[in-house]
């Protein structure tokens, strides 16, 4: 048994994470602290112990818990990969360890027209709930307070589903909402989230966070090359730069531009190079386009719409997929029907790897501060 000295703690995680920019938001650590010392805030955890920002005393007595949840802490991709799919990939797995890819739909009219893309994922939570196999969701609702906003939050049923279908692009930490789903009593959870988050179930398994992966049966990763800060997204591009009212959005999309569509059928376009700047700095050296260690991820790159992009990864994710088309409530057809799409997710895999060469972060350089700028980053979304 490693002594408290050995073990990482909070301190570890302060100085190797959450101030280098490797920090995603995803809100694990804050998820699983035993002692509940970690606030949340502007996508970011924080220590609530008057201690100083880096000081945890439970860390210094042996809790390690918080380092062992975070799914970018240290070797974090290699060992998720172990744990998941036997193996480390392949330098040719752009995407990450997968066994197919295919482009699907909802079958029902009104799940697809939910949806954000083929309205798979919303399709494949609706039937879980009602086959018993997850007895809730954490999904992302439209905020109440700030518009164009969104919350993590919990669906029980099918109306909870289709009232948080479809996406905003700015940071909802839907981890967060396990505590919610702890209070409710629920224990067999699927986990919706982008790839930052779709790395928590990984974490949590890899290193023995039990009593919080038992409760995540499904996990369900979304494409993503980033997301906005709410005041660029809304403030700036929407209102100010587009004259906007944020009330009169009735949908937002990413194709090769940023859509707004408007209550008048409009449609707003804006160039995603010139959004850049409200990049998320949570965003900004993620290297995992593809969400590599969900069960199954869903993006929106088909070239036609209405389609979601499928890659199955798991064996859980087969098996959910074979069980979800015996049941007929998608559609599917092979991803090869589509190159374009599968080029193109290459191709944006590609480009958010080479925001840091995971996998090659030795701990200590962290703490050195000999962490290079992340210059050249830049690329665009969807
Ligand atoms: C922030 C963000 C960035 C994305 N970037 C890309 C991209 O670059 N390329 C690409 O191909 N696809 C991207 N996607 C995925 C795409 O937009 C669709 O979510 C995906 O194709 C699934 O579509 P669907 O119709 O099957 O899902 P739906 O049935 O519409 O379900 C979507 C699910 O995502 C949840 N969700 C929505 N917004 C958020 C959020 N902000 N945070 C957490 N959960 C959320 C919803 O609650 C819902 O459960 C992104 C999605 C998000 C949320």
């Amino acid at each position: 048994m490693p002594s408290s000295a050995d073990k990482t703690q909070w301190s570890d995680l302060y100085n190797e994470v959450v101030t280098t920019g490797l920090c995603t938001g995803c809100s694990a650590c804050v998820v699983v602290c035993p002692f509940h010392v970690l606030g949340y805030e502007d996508d970011r955890p924080f220590q609530l112990l008057d201690e100083g920002p880096d000081h945890c005393s439970h860390g210094d007595r042996g809790c390690d818990i918080c380092t062992r949840a975070c799914p970018r802490f240290r070797e974090w991709e290699p060992e998720l990969d172990r744990m998941l799919f036997g193996r480390t990939r392949l330098p040719e797995e752009i995407i990450g360890v997968h066994r197919d890819v295919v482009l699907a739909r909802a079958t029902d009219a009104g799940v697809l027209a939910q949806g954000q893309d083929g309205g798979v994922v919303s399709a494949l939570l609706i039937w879980g709930l009602q086959t018993g196999q997850i007895d809730g969701a954490l999904t992302a609702r439209l905020s109440e307070e700030r518009p164009w906003d969104c919350e993590p939050t919990v669906v029980t049923d099918a109306e909870g589903v289709l009232a948080t279908a479809g996406s905003r692009y700015t940071y909802s930490a839907n981890p967060l909402a396990l505590v919610r789903a702890a209070e409710m009593g629920l224990s067999k959870l699927a986990l919706v989230g982008m790839s930052c988050q779709a790395s928590v179930t990984g974490a949590l398994e890899a290193r023995r966070v039990n009593k919080w992966r038992r409760k995540i049966a499904w996990t369900f990763g979304l494409l993503c090359s980033k997301t906005f800060t709410y005041e660029g997204l809304n403030q700036v591009i929407a209102q100010e730069r587009l004259g906007l009212e944020l009330d009169d959005i009735v949908r937002v999309n990413v194709k090769g531009k940023l859509l707004f569509y408007t209550r008048d059928g409009e449609e707003h376009q804006y160039s995603l190079k010139a959004a850049h700047e409200f990049t998320r700095p949570g965003c900004k050296m993620c290297p995992d386009f593809a969400a590599e260690h969900a069960d199954l991820s869903f993006g929106g790159l088909g070239q036609n719409d209405g389609w979601t992009l499928t890659v199955i990864r798991t064996e859980r994710g087969e098996e959910i997929w074979r069980q979800a088309l015996e049941a007929g409530v998608i559609d599917w057809r092979p991803g090869r029907e589509d190159p374009a799409a599968v080029a193109l997710m290459d191709r944006l895999a590609a480009k958010s790897r080479k925001r840091w060469p995971v996998g090659s972060i030795p701990s200590d350089w962290a703490s050195s501060g000999a962490l290079p700028a992340t210059e050249g980053a830049s690329e665009p979304l969807g």
